[in-house]
């Protein structure tokens, strides 16, 4: 699925398309090529999606921003409500995390906490990290999951 497709024309040569497509998660440059090969010009670039996130480089929503962090909605909720809580420092996962970076996991809990009172969760939510390849993780910046609003009714429309 596309979520961004930025600029006209093939003379700019940053033009950043990102797309998330289950496994594959790729930021797209497209390169000066000639015209007769449109639209196959699109080539990898070795980058990661959610700094690109944070710099604003792809029309996400942040729902909350504070000195150390973002939350953004995941694009494939797996709970009525499924938050991603990102660091802005680009840490590839807590196996890259040392003294002095710890910190941030508290600032993150913290942050856990004013989202579940923004979205009135608080009776119930799930905070989950998944930690390299075997454990299912697929953006190598540090995250964290929040999951919840079981409870929640469906809004009648
Ligand atoms: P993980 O498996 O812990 O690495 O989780 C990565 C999460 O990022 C997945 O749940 C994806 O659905 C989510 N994701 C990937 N790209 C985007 C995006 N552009 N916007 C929001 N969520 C995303
Ligand atoms: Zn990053």
């Amino acid at each position: 699925m596309r979520i961004a497709e930025g600029g006209r024309g093939i003379e700019k040569e940053l033009l950043f398309m990102g797309y998330y497509d289950k496994q594959k998660i790729q930021i797209l440059r497209r390169e000066r090529c000639p015209p007769e090969s449109e639209p196959v010009c699109w080539r990898p670039l070795m980058t990661c999606i959610f700094c690109h996130i944070i710099a604003r480089q792809l029309p996400t929503e942040i729902i909350y921003e504070n000195a150390d962090l973002v939350v953004f909605k995941d694009i494939n909720p797996q709970a009525p409500v499924h938050l991603l809580i990102v660091p802005k420092k680009h840490i590839e996962s807590i196996n890259a995390v040392d003294e002095k970076t710890a910190e941030i996991f508290s600032k993150m809990v913290l942050a856990a906490k004013t989202m579940a009172e923004r979205h009135g969760v608080q009776s119930g939510y799930r905070l989950m990290i998944n930690n390299g390849r075997e454990a299912g993780q697929v953006v190598y910046h540090l995250h964290m999951h929040f999951l919840g609003g079981w409870g929640k009714r469906p809004v009648k429309r």
